[in-house]
Order: structure tokens, then C-alpha cells, then sequence
């Protein structure tokens, strides 16, 4: 869940990037963010993952409020939540098996656990067979695939992908899209920043529009 309470960020050289955001997503919702470059986009994100901290308002996210939140418990919180980045943000020298291993090495869980729940997860998105393979020897369609199995690896309620389709071409960014769409059939809540509209309208979710740091418009339905 993420609840946004009269939240505004503005920066230190004084740019108000957002202003003033009420928003609620619930546990299981689908929901794409779209908006013109500067409109916000980045810094709500980056406001969910308590990478920055609004200037005024609350924001909470999975139970738990950032604003509180010990720095020393920053680690704790972010294992509620995956996420998937524009740059896939691949380790070069591990395979595909070990990238994805590594979001739970780091966490030290068991050998036994992982060599159960990586086959799994590399399962979902289609890349059993490339487990030895190293990112460099996948497509940008694929590597994004690994990096959606690393973040799902954790078995997060909250997947947060920040444009995932901005590095590969349009056939594998329909494949990316779907994927989510049925990580999100699971259960798993979805978050996902776009400019590619034409993905959007293919998928019937709730759309929330960002504009010059205010929500523009929320809805179902969105036609650009
Ligand atoms: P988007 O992701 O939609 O392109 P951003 O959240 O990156 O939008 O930016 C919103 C506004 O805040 C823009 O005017 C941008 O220049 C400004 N901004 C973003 N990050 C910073 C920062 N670290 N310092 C100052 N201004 C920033």
C-alpha cells in the first residue's frame, strides 16, 4: 500500500517538483504514472523508496511511515519492495542465476532456499534456460526479464518498475509489460513510470497523470 498526504517536495535549489500530492494505492492495484519530462515522476518514485524525504505531508509505504522511518531500518523496509530500473542495473561478471541470487545472498538466506526460489522465479519470466548465461549475452528484452526475477526474488508485495521499457525495442517491451501485468494477476502491487502511451492504452489499469508537480488527472480508461 502507498498513501501519499498533502505531500510536497521541493529542492534544495528551490524547484518545486511536486505539490501538495494526495494519493492512495491499495494492496494488488495496477498502476501506471505518465507525465511530460519534469512533470514529477522521478521524485515520487524516489519519495516511495525513501530515497528522498518530502518537504511537508506523509508518505507510507507497506505499513510502514517514511517519515519515521530510522535510517537503520531503510534495509528492512526496501526488502518489502522490488524494484526495476530503466538501465536493468546487472551485475556483468555473475550469471544470470547469480544476479539474481545475490538480492538473496545479501540477505542470508539459505543455499537450499535459493537454489529452490531462483529456478522459480527465472521460471516467471521465461529464462530457465539462460540461468549460465551472463548479461551480456541476453538481449535488452532479457536482461530486463532477470532484472524483474531479481526483483521478484524476494516475493515483494510491491514491485516499483521506473520506465522498464525505456533500453529495449517495442515487441520486448510489450513482454515486459505483460509480465507485469501478470506478476499484478498474482497479487503483487504494481507501480509502474512510462512515457510510452501506446503501452498504457493497451492495458486497461489506472492511470495517474503528473503534471508540472500536481496530479493532473486519475483514472481508469486513460486515452493521451
Ligand atoms: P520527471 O521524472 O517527471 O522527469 P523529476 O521528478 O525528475 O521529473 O523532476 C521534477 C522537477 O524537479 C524538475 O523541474 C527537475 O528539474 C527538478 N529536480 C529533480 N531532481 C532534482 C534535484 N536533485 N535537485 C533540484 N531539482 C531537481
Amino acid at each position: 500500500m502507498i498513501k501519499f498526504t498533502d505531500v510536497s517536495k521541493c529542492y534544495a535549489n528551490g524547484t518545486e517538483a511536486l505539490k501538495d500530492i494526495n494519493l492512495e494505492i491499495k494492496d494488488g492495484e495496477f498502476v501506471f504514472i505518465v507525465g511530460a519530462s519534469g512533470a514529477g515522476k522521478s521524485t515520487l518514485m524516489k519519495l516511495i523508496l525513501r530515497e528522498e524525504k518530502p518537504t511537508s505531508g506523509e508518505v507510507e509505504v507497506n505499513g510502514y511511515n517514511l517519515n519515521r522511518l530510522k535510517r537503520r531500518k531503510i534495509p528492512k523496509f526496501r526488502r518489502t519492495l522490488g524494484v526495476v530500473f530503466q538501465d536493468f542495473r546487472l551485475i556483468p561478471t555473475m550469471t544470470v542465476f547469480d544476479n539474481v541470487a545475490f538480492a538473496l545472498r545479501v540477505t542470508n538466506v539459505s543455499n537450499r532456499i535459493i537454489r529452490r526460489r531462483v529456478p522459480y522465479v527465472l521460471g516467471l519470466v521465461g529464462l530457465s534456460s539462460k540461468a549460465r548465461n551472463y548479461p551480456t549475452q541476453l538481449s535488452g528484452g532479457e536482461q530486463q526479464r532477470v532484472s524483474l526475477a531479481r526483483a521478484l526474488v524476494n516475493n515483494p508485495s510491491l514491485i516499483i518498475a521506473d520506465e522498464p521499457t525505456g533500453n529495449i525495442d517495442p515487441e520486448m517491451s510489450l513482454e515486459i509489460m505483460e509480465l507485469l501485468n501478470e506478476i499484478n494477476k498474482y497479487g503483487t502491487t504494481v507501480v509502474v513510470v512510462t512515457h510510452e502511451h501506446d503501452l498504457v492504452t493497451k492495458f486497461n489499469q489506472r492511470v495517474l497523470v503528473l503534471k508540472e508537480g500536481e496530479v493532473d488527472s486519475d483514472e481508469l480508461d486513460w486515452r493521451p
